[in-house]
């Protein structure tokens, strides 16, 4: 008698190492959807950046990463036992147009651990997908995505989680000679809207076939149960991951958050922010920013994104539709978005202002704040916290009514002032301290501006990596106050603007 099979029946045996139980369910989908090879080992590695809160959720204690084995095996220089690491195929548009095969070019998926997120580390050398690429990824990038992908899981937005970022004096050649890192990646999947793509391209029906079981079984069973779609389970998945990228993309909008680099490959096919690039959250509130420097047309640019996702999800659709069968049932799971998307941003809006019913005149309020911030070129971050701290003030009637703070952020102090006006009027019912409560815990006192990202950067690159550690700690929790810390929390300095960030990473 087998007693592990006896009392865990559900359970592969797989092998523990390192603390970690590891599966490698994507391994099983076959070879037409990955290569299996080793990471490239890394230089004398040495720890930039580590998650207590990521290694707690694999079911780590944070001595875990003491161990020198741990270090040696998240730079790809010592194989963990269970592991099966490989790189995917996926295809995708680039800025609009079919770039044809793409796939995990500088990134080796270890596999799946007991807790339910695939590992992935990335700069880990080159695959057969590297093309022109050296299959790395440089110290500036990865400690970028490493805080971008923990500061957008503080904000409550879903994102890939970044275990930890470890350095090498490997020296990498991008515009100038610079070091290479690997960013230790973890989240459900890392399935792309590109790997559809892919297999629909090459008119491997077969292969999409088996991809979309393997997600919908995974991640979307009740693709199986709808009604909706007539027992259609493609459908329904081209419907769900329409909504939860809707919900994703008001999650951007709202907060600020410009991703930089939308295409198809970058777009998670469970709704996650993934391949943190040359990505910004707003300064001052523009509305037509740029955050990449490769971007020369402004496709990605802010207030671009949500039709840029639906463009996306359109050619999801079109990736699907060999196993959808008919170009209605594609095109109606895909309206979805348009509902979802404008309902999902009018709620996280309704939010921000601290606003706890709906009311039909919401709408022209929220248009109103967004113009107001865009003629003002109103710092985004800075004005919602500030208006927070002001909806509070609005709740203590002893004290002098002061709209200071806010005004002061706009030349034109008339708008401001008939703005504030027609607020506090729809603010009334539903009282001051309940609101400004909402407001607090919705508009982040701190988000990871490119200066701050910046300096710590800098600073990583003398081997003091206090700035990253500093930024990790405020951006964990990014609505708590952090007295002492106001600084990260100001305005950005003037050389802000100058900082070019590129597709080059
Ligand atoms: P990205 O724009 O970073 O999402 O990358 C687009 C594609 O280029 C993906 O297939 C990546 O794996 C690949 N890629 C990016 N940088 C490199 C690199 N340094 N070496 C190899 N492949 C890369
Ligand atoms: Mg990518």
């Amino acid at each position: 008698m087998n007693m592990v099979q006896d009392f865990m029946p559900e359970m592969d045996l797989a092998e523990t190492d390192l603390g970690l139980v590891w599966r490698n369910s994507f391994a099983q989908l076959g070879t037409d959807f990955y290569t299996a090879l080793a990471p490239r080992p890394l230089n004398a590695p040495y720890w930039v950046g580590r998650s207590d809160a990521v290694a707690h959720e694999l079911g780590l204690q944070p001595s875990w990463f003491e161990s020198r084995d741990v270090l040696e095996a998240f730079s790809g220089n010592r194989a963990i036992a269970g592991t099966q690491p490989l790189a995917s195929v996926y295809s995708g548009h680039q800025f609009g147009v079919w770039a044809g095969q793409l796939g995990d070019g500088r990134a080796h998926l270890l596999g799946e651990t007991a807790s339910g997120y695939e590992v992935q580390l990335k700069g880990s050398g080159l695959t057969p997908y590297s093309r022109m690429g050296d299959g790395r990824a440089v110290l500036r990038s990865s400690i970028r995505e490493f805080l971008c992908s923990e500061a957008m899981h503080g904000l409550g937005i879903p994102t890939s989680r970044a275990l930890c970022v470890i350095g090498s004096d490997e020296p990498v050649r991008r515009e100038e000679i610079e070091t290479a890192a690997v960013v230790t990646r973890a989240a459900p999947s890392f399935i792309r809207f590109g790997h559809f793509e892919h297999f629909s391209a090459l008119e491997q029906t077969a292969q999409l076939k088996t991809l979309a079981d393997y997600v919908v079984d995974r991640f979307y069973p009740a693709c199986r149960e709808s009604g909706k779609f007539a027992g259609n389970p493609y459908a329904a998945l081209l419907e769900l991951v329409s909504e939860r990228t809707a919900r994703l993309i008001a999650q951007w909008q709202a907060v600020g958050f410009c991703h930089g680099v939308m295409n198809t490959d970058n777009m998670s096919i469970l709704g996650l922010t993934i391949d943190y690039g040359p990505f910004q959250f707003l300064d001052a509130f523009d509305p037509g920013h740029i955050c990449n420097h490769s971007d020369h047309q402004g496709r990605y640019a802010y207030n671009k994104q949500p039709n840029i996702a639906y463009w996306n999800l359109y050619c999801l659709g079109r990736a699907l539709l060999p196993l959808i069968g008919e170009q209605e049932l594609a095109l109606a799971a895909l309206e979805s978005y348009k509902t979802v998307f404008p309902a999902e941003l009018g709620a996280r809006m309704r939010a921000k202002l601290g606003l706890l019913d709906e009311q039909p005149a919401d709408l022209a309020l929220i248009e109103s704040v967004f113009q107001l911030l865009a003629s003002g070129r109103a710092d985004y971050t800075i004005f919602w916290r500030r208006l927070s701290h002001w909806v509070a003030g609005q709740a203590n009637a002893d004290a002098p009514r002061n709209d200071d703070p806010v005004r002061d952020l706009f030349l034109d102090r008339a708008a401001v002032d008939t703005w504030l006006l027609q607020y506090l009027e729809r603010l009334a019912n539903t009282g001051y301290g309940i609101a400004s409560g909402l407001m607090l815990k919705t508009n982040p006192k701190f988000v990871l501006r490119n200066h701050l990202g910046e300096q710590a950067i800098r600073l990583a690159k003398l081997k003091d990596f206090s700035g990253v550690h500093t930024l990790q700690r405020l951006l964990e929790a990014p609505f708590d106050e952090h007295p002492g810390f106001d600084s990260y929390a100001d305005f950005p300095p003037d050389w802000a603007s100058t900082i070019e960030i590129s597709c080059s990473s």
